[in-house]
């Protein structure tokens, strides 16, 4: 057995609900396939970051993937360029940016600018501006968003967003958050830099268009989630597995990106309920039968159900992934790991501590277990008993007998 295919399904786990006959979501969803998996594997529950830690989907993804948050979390703006295809060099500072609308006197008036589809003709104008030995690196994200690098020395994360997060407000100035040089000197050069931005955006003929049409004018950047990028080994190095991400949110193919795998462009994968499962299975087979040794996969929206407080949709969610799961039944040799992030009760709408279930299957290399259901509770009573995010990739390659002895 030397390949590996690793599905994530976020906010998975939840608590009973009296609905649904005091079962969880994933526990009343009829799942013929992924029981049938459970049954064939080893089971488990997993805290991506500990024990009642609650954990943000950045972090956990990054837990899981053997690279401890601690060291490597410094905001979640280096992950979201990296899902951009942006390169970051060690030193930078990342942000996620908006292009949104402000008045004379800059408040907020969308946050949006009318939920723009396009920020390519405008950022493409700010692209390279420079101050004080920093340049401003930006590049289009989908719709109204966009990639955000400071690069040039002295730089820190340790900076406030501008963007409010609230229409009607003015915009925040960029403030630091500790006391050192380099956080004051970052809030600085990031102020200058949205100034010359309001300027420029301010003037640009495509607003001048847009007003003309009634609409709001792109004539802000916000910027959010500051990260400060230090040189990351990649998976494929750590592991010795060539890896492949296939998701369709963008911090995911981030997450993909920031670990140096090779995110795969997958058609109809969307980070929503209408994704197409089956084309992102059949993405990951034909990487694991080719170029590939391990495919991470991720599928989202059972967390947007769960921060809905939607439990019959996720639940609904739930079976939809298990109809598309049927395509890992018959993989040869392939090790197959099946988890969330985190969990997402219904009833509490947002990230719980609560742990998630874990099975792995690889026929012949996993000590099968009693659990025959997929769900939070059977999966609690299982052979690998209650393990952390940073337990997993190591117990991975251990069953891929790869594991290096430790001592003689
Ligand atoms: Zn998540």
């Amino acid at each position: 057995m030397n390949k590996v295919i690793l599905l994530i399904m976020d906010g998975l786990g939840d608590r009973p609900i009296k609905e649904l006959g005091d079962k969880t979501p994933l526990e009343a969803a009829h799942t013929p396939h992924l029981d049938a998996l459970a049954s064939r594997g080893i089971c488990g529950v997993q805290n991506a970051l500990g024990v009642g830690q609650r954990p943000g989907s950045d972090t956990s993804h990054l837990a899981i993937l053997g690279y401890d948050p601690e060291k490597y979390y410094t905001g979640r703006g280096t992950i979201e360029v990296a899902g951009l295809g942006m390169d970051l060099e060690p030193g930078d500072v990342a942000l996620r940016g908006n292009l949104g609308t402000v008045d004379d006197h800059l408040v907020t008036v969308d946050r949006r600018a009318g939920r723009l589809s396009d920020t390519g003709p405008f950022v493409k104008d700010l692209d390279g501006l420079t101050y004080e030995g920093v340049t401003l690196h930006i590049k289009p994200g989908t719709g109204h968003r966009a990639g955000v690098i400071l690069r040039g020395p002295g730089l820190s994360s340790k900076i406030s967003d501008n963007d409010p997060h609230e229409v009607g407000v003015k915009v925040h100035e960029v403030r630091p958050l500790d006391d050192s040089p380099e956080a004051a000197f970052t809030a600085k050069v990031l102020n200058y830099f949205l100034h010359r931005a309001h300027e420029i955006l301010k003037n640009h003929p495509l607003n001048k268009e847009r007003q003309k049409e009634g609409k709001p004018p792109a004539n802000y950047l916000l910027c959010r989630g500051a990260g400060y990028y230090k040189k990351i080994e990649k998976f494929s190095e750590r592991y010795g597995l060539k890896a492949c991400a296939i998701a369709g949110g963008g911090l995911y193919k981030g997450i993909g990106a920031f670990t140096g795998m090779q995110v795969l462009p997958v058609p109809g994968a969307t980070g929503m309920a209408n994704t197409d499962l089956d084309a992102k299975f059949a993405a990951a087979l034909k990487a694991l039968a080719t170029d590939f040794d391990f495919a991470f996969v991720h599928i989202k929206a059972a967390d947007a159900f769960g921060e809905d407080g939607d439990f019959r949709g996720k639940k609904a969610f739930i079976e939809k992934i298990d109809a598309a799961a049927k395509v890992l039944l018959d993989l040869p040799d392939t090790l197959i790991v099946i988890t969330g992030d985190h969990s997402t009760p219904c009833a509490l709408k947002k990230h719980s501590g609560d742990p998630v279930p874990l099975i792995m299957v690889g026929d012949g290399a996993v000590r099968t277990d009693h659990v025959k259901e997929f769900g939070e509770r059977a999966c609690a009573t299982g052979g690998l008993g209650r393990l952390t995010g940073l337990m997993i990739m190591p117990e991975i390659i251990n069953l891929l007998g790869r594991a290096p002895l430790i001592g003689d």
